[in-house]
């Protein structure tokens, strides 16, 4: 099924998202994630491709286990900066052979050499989509970035460049986290003065480790509202209690959006099965399966 389908309506839409594992380890143990989480009945689930530390020659192959093995909407990311066009081209293939249909179309981090891109390489996530749309009938999801994508000198130039990525053909977007849903809101305000119309699913991570944190203000340069660092501070010497404190408040989160009439969130599950099931159980009687 296309996640465009699953967004037009009005019911309350949760996804999680798994990443691959390394290169010749854990793919059966990722299987099992896979399957622990589709009895969830989450509304799609995503796989990274290459991220965290997973490889990205796995991501078909778990695309697969999600859609066909699991028969829960399957939502592969593909990213093309470490790519050729030639390499891409035939993910895309496997993808289609695999009866795939969405994709979160991304451009991954800059390789390190100075040549990028190369003639045969995408420099933006709006090449990679309007080629994909070239190549059969996709539902393209894109990245968006409520506190501004890191390379960007100002939101506004993000946001100009937001707009000729879904021209290029996105469905829908799925936002960067975030731990403050002001910063959701006022982002929703600021595309819509874009005209950008496509549905924006709102991405929740479950900080459960204080480390964790760490990374992702480094990586993403997230605000951190006082609330949540008072968390961090009172509780990154005692795990057990910042797991439960840390799903408590993306619950929170979760629980704020929908109150305010946003159906969609993605939650950033990171292979945690326990995790997405303690949100999902604190969601019963708010996330209706279907
Ligand atoms: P783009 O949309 O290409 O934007 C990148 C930068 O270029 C932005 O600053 C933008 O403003 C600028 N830009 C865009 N077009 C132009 C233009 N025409 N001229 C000048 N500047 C321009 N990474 C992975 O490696 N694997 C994953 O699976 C993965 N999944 C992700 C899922 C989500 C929901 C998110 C939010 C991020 C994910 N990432 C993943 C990280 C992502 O790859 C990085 O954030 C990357 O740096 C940007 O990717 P993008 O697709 O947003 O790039």
């Amino acid at each position: 099924m296309k996640i465009s389908e699953l967004l037009h309506d009005k019911k309350i839409r949760i996804s999680c998202e798994l990443f691959p594992p390394k290169l010749g380890s854990g793919l059966a143990n990722v299987k099992e994630v896979v399957k622990e989480m589709a009895q969830l009945a989450p509304s799609y689930m995503s796989i990274t491709y290459g991220a965290t530390g997973g490889t990205s020659e796995y991501t078909v192959e778990i695309a697969n286990e999600i859609k066909n093995v699991n028969h829960i909407p399957a939502l592969a990311h593909l990213t093309c900066a470490s790519s050729t066009k030639e390499k891409v081209h035939s993910v895309i293939g496997q993808l289609k052979e695999a009866g795939i249909e969405n994709i979160l179309a991304l451009r991954g981090d800059l390789p390190k050499d100075a040549d990028f891109p190369l003639p045969n390489q995408y420099k933006y996530a709006s090449e990679l989509i309007y080629d994909i749309k070239s190549q059969g009938d996709f539902c393209i999801g894109g990245a968006c970035y409520p506190e501004g994508h890191p390379e960007a000198e100002t939101m506004n130039e993000d946001l100009v460049h937001l707009k000729e990525k879904v021209d290029a053909g996105c469905d829908f977007l799925t936002t960067q986290m975030f731990f403050d849903n002001n910063i959701y809101y006022n982002f929703m305000y600021k595309i819509l003065q874009k005209n950008i119309c496509v549905p924006v699913v709102a991405g929740i991570m479950p900080v459960t480790r204080s480390s964790q944190l760490k990374q992702i203000v480094s990586l993403s340069g997230n605000m951190v509202p006082p609330r949540f660092k008072a968390i961090v501070d009172r509780f990154a010497d005692n795990p057990a209690a910042m797991r439960q404190a840390g799903i408590a408040y993306a619950t929170e989160q979760i629980i704020d959006l929908i109150a305010n009439g946003v159906n969609h969130v993605h939650i950033y599950t990171m292979n945690k099965p326990d995790v997405a099931g303690e949100i999902f159980n604190n969601l019963s009687e708010i996330y209706v399966r279907n």
